[in-house]
This record gives structure tokens, sequence and C-alpha cells, in this order.
């Protein structure tokens, strides 16, 4: 891959944060927010010549339609997708959703990317299927889908949502989808903890590389995300050369305190530089009105003081709950589950928490957002603080 010659993780070469106001997924003000979105990389546009294969890289998460705003807007990557095509590469469109949903092409189709994929003539690739090589970072060895060393650039396409774990799903994050299958999933039991997790997210960012991350924030995501939250409307996208950087400045621009985003505090554990100052592009930011999204009631879990996990730990709980109504009995909760603690029941799922390690893997992957967060008192008293 071409990219590691270009740019840095962290960025060796100038960080660059290009942001516009757009209100909505209109066909040609899309293709002129990409366009102007691009205009700062003059480095890395150049560094693609004609014929280099370039992979696109979206949310796809586990197929939910683009309404939802669970996925990145496939007429977002549209204009994504034409951009590069008048730039001359050669481009595929992948992701591994989760390994629970097994029917790939059901979720290309639900997306919206199967037919976008047929009408450009594009190949739709499953990570999964792609093989996978193990690859090194500070002495911790991930697999990697095997396509991001078949192709020469990776430009990462995420959807802007809160998430139940880690806060906030942004640049970095949605590159965790380059780990294929259920070593994802394995992934949540060995590192439970949100900032140990977020940890993880920036080695498996660093391997992938991708040249460029262009943000999905027209229509983003609140409360219990990435898959059970509402769609809120942010009216903006984004594109940078160092998403780590840029994730901060746009958790800022979304309400969430450095000190309370998991991957701020990884950064900082890891010895980067997420405070760098990034150059500005594009609208100005001053003319954003901040948006103080809702964020997950389980953020608050994260930030205990170790002193107080130990006198009143049992009584700051939050924990998956079935709403039996919605709940089809499909089990895939039970397979996704990384630590075993949910069993298939007669009529619903059955938890046990004693088992559970607070991933809220249950809550992303069900279909029918049909699990919900319960919490106790102390964490709603201290979600008022
Ligand atoms: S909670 Fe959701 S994923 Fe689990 S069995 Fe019910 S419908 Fe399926
Ligand atoms: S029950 Fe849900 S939250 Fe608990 S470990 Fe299993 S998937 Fe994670």
């Amino acid at each position: 891959m071409k990219g590691r010659e270009v740019t840095g993780l962290i960025g060796n070469t100038k960080r660059t944060f290009s942001f516009k106001q757009c209100a909505s997924y209109s066909v040609d003000g899309l293709r002129e927010t990409i366009q102007a979105l691009m205009e700062p990389f003059y480095d890395e546009l150049h560094a693609i010549k004609h014929g280099d294969r370039v992979l696109l890289k979206p949310n796809l998460l586990s197929g939910h339609p683009p309404q939802d705003a669970v996925t990145t807007h496939p007429l977002f990557v549209e204009a994504v997708l034409q951009f590069f095509i008048d730039h001359g590469a050669k481009l595929l469109i992948g992701d591994s959703p989760s390994p629970v949903f097994k029917d790939i092409d059901k979720i290309f189709s639900v997306t919206g990317l199967f037919s976008l994929g047929k009408r450009y003539d594009i190949p739709l690739v499953h990570f999964d299927k792609s093989g996978w090589n193990k690859k090194e970072v500070d002495h911790r060895a991930y697999p990697i889908a095997g396509i991001i060393d078949r192709v020469d650039f990776v430009i990462n396409l995420p959807k802007v949502k809160t998430h139940t774990l880690t806060a906030l799903t942004l640049g970095v994050k949605n590159m965790y989808g380059v780990v294929p299958g259920f070593t994802k999933t394995l992934l949540h039991k060995e590192y439970p903890n949100a900032i140990d997790f977020s940890e993880i997210t920036l080695d498996i960012y660093h391997l992938a590389k991708p040249l460029l991350t262009i943000y999905d924030g027209i229509i983003g995501m609140e409360g219990e995300g990435p898959a059970a939250g509402e769609p809120v409307s942010l009216g903006f996208a984004a594109a940078t050369n160092d998403a780590l950087a840029t994730d901060i400045v746009l958790s800022h621009l979304l309400g969430l305190e450095k000190r309370k985003f998991p991957l701020y505090l990884a950064a900082m554990r890891r010895g980067y530089e997420p405070d760098k100052k990034l150059s500005f592009s594009g609208d100005a930011l001053e003319s954003f009105q901040k948006r103080n999204i809702r964020f997950p009631r389980t953020n608050q879990l994260n930030f205990i003081p170790p002193f107080l996990t130990k006198t009143i730990g049992t009584q700051v709980w939050a924990r998956p709950r079935i709403i039996t109504r919605k709940c089809t009995n499909c089990g895939k909760c039970v397979e996704a589950c990384p630590a075993s603690a949910i069993e298939k029941g007669v009529v619903r799922p059955l938890f046990n928490y004693a088992r559970c390690i607070n991933c809220f893997c249950c809550i992303e992957i069900c279909p029918h957002r049909s699990v919900e967060i319960k919490v106790s008192p102390l964490v709603k008293i201290g979600m008022m603080l």
C-alpha cells in the first residue's frame, strides 16, 4: 500500500482539517461539498496516480437502511466515489460488518451500496473473505484484512455517531472494521475498558493507515449509538489526513469534554499528541453552532475514580436489558456476546450479568433495537452532575 509512504499516522505531513457545513444529502450539494473539502489535500491527491486501486471504507456495521443514520449514507459515498473516479482511481468499496450477519449481500443491499456498486461497476469487498495478515504495532499483533495490502490507498468514510462504549465513533474507530470476523468481538472481551479499547482502535488505525478520512456528519446519531440511538441533524462534512486530532476537534463540536472522551485519554496514554495544532480549511468553525448531542448513559461509567469504585462499586452499574415486546428471539445477540453472557431462552434471550463485561455489543448488534441500557440510580445521579 502506497499510503504509508505518503502520510504518517499522527502525521509527519502537515495535519489538515477541512470542514464544510452541509444540511442535506442532495446529490449536487454533496458533489460541491466533497470538492471543497478536498482542496487542501494537494499532496495526498497528487500521490494517487491514474489507475491506482483506492478502497473506500464506509461504516456498514450491521446493515441498516440509510434513514436510520447507522451507516455512511450511500449518497455521501457516491459523492466521494465520483470525486475519486474523476481523479482516475480504480475504486473498491468494502467493510467487515459484524460476523453474526452472514449475508453480506443483504447488508450491501440494505445500506444502498449494492446499487451504487452496480451503477458504477465498482466491486464490493467483504473484508472477511479477503484473507488477513498479521501486523504489529508497539509489540501488539492484530489480524488485518488482506485487502488493505492489495490496494494502493484507503479512504476512510466514517459516520458521526455516539457509541455506548467509546462515547463517539468517528474516524479512528471506523478503521476497526479492518479487523476481520470474530476477532473484533474477541478484542472487546480482552479490552473491556473504554480507554484500553480505544488504544486498540488507535493501533488498528495506525496499521490500516487511511490516506484521508472523510466524515459523514450531515445526519449523525445521538443517544445509544452506534445502532440503537436516534438520527440527529448535525449539518456538516469534514475531511482530514489526521483522524485522531480531527476526532478530538469534532468531539468538542459535539459537546463532549476531552476528559470524557476515551480516545483522547488513550492517545495521551500512548504518548501521541492529539492536541497538536491542525491547519484549518473551509467554513470557519466559529460559524458552526456547537451541537450538544445526547451521549450514551454508559459514558458515565468510564470515569468513576478508582477510590469510588472500591467503596460504591456495586451500586454503580449499567446493564443491557431486553425489550421483550420488540425481541424476535433471533439469537444474534447470543452469537455476538464475547463473554458468553447471553443464553437463548424460550421467549427471549437471558442475561447472566455476572459474566457481562459491559461491551454493549448486544445493543449494537440487535437488528430490532430490542436491547436497551438500564443504569443504577447512582449512575442516574452522576449523569445530572
Ligand atoms: S434482543 Fe435482538 S438480537 Fe437478541 S434475540 Fe432479541 S431481537 Fe435478536
Ligand atoms: S451481555 Fe451484552 S454487554 Fe454484556 S458482555 Fe454480552 S454483549 Fe457485552
